[in-house]
């Protein structure tokens, strides 16, 4: 802001007289660690928006910087093969609007997770050797996917009514992009993932993974156990964390 007060002639008088000192002299502008770089960094972003960020009004210069910098990560996003979880659920990459009800916050956490493919899916588990098989659960013989929890398994078939009549009265595709982006059926969407995580079992292998995803809940709840609490709960927690540890060492 102060570099665009400059060139704007809004800045103050200490600002504008350095300024001044220095415009005509490429060599000493280059050095400067505000004037120069906010310069060159402008002149970058204006290759991703219609708005000419050197000339903006200073009181909508900062939300067109962040539509050019969101742009430019748009256009890095859509071009990148390791995000095409994503890709089938948005078209770019935006802020997002959450939503203003949540079911619960575990479970719009699951619901972010499902849309950026980090979920407890059996199917996603199994490719790193977390679940011992990819196939659903509830013996629908089919892998368990994102596809299969929010669109066909049988198991969720009361609460996938509800989703789907309310994507009926919103004249709304039933399709998993829908689910995962809709705010207006972002409730009922979560109540299906309360359901999907009340029946969730990792099944993992005990090493690893289970090492990777238990020990930092297991310390938590050690220090975070009052120190005049219950001792008895402390010992236990030392009492898995050692045997986690055992496990490892002998995989090893
Ligand atoms: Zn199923």
């Amino acid at each position: 802001m102060w570099s665009l007060r400059t060139l704007n002639n809004t800045a103050g008088p200490t600002l504008r007289a350095f300024y001044a000192s220095i415009s005509d002299h490429p060599d000493m502008l280059t050095r400067t660690a505000t004037l120069q770089p906010a310069f060159d960094f402008l002149a970058y972003l204006n290759k991703y928006t219609d708005t000419d960020l050197f000339t903006v009004p200073l009181k909508c210069v900062k939300s067109a910087i962040k539509v050019a910098m969101f742009n430019e990560l748009t256009i890095f996003w859509r071009n990148c093969s390791e995000c095409s979880c994503l890709h089938a659920i948005y078209d770019d990459w935006q802020p997002r609007k959450l939503a203003s009800n949540i079911f619960s916050r575990v479970t719009t956490s699951c619901y972010h997770d499902f849309a950026c493919g980090h979920s407890k899916l059996r199917a996603r588990h199994h490719i790193f050797g977390i679940a011992k098989s990819p196939l659903c659960r509830h013996g629908c013989n089919a892998a368990e996917t994102t596809e299969h929890v929010l669109l066909h398994c049988p198991f969720f078939n009361k609460e996938r009514l509800l989703i789907s009549t309310k994507c009926l009265s919103l004249s709304l595709d039933i399709s998993v992009r829908t689910f995962l982006t809709n705010n207006q059926i972002h409730t009922v969407v979560e109540r299906l993932l309360s359901l999907f995580l009340q029946h969730h079992k990792t099944h993992q292998s005990v090493f690893l993974p289970l090492f990777g995803l238990y020990t930092p809940n297991l310390l938590g709840y050690y220090i975070s156990t009052p120190v005049q609490g219950d001792m008895k709960e402390k010992k236990k927690i030392i009492i898995i964390f050692n045997s986690i540890m055992r496990m490892e060492r002998e995989k090893i």
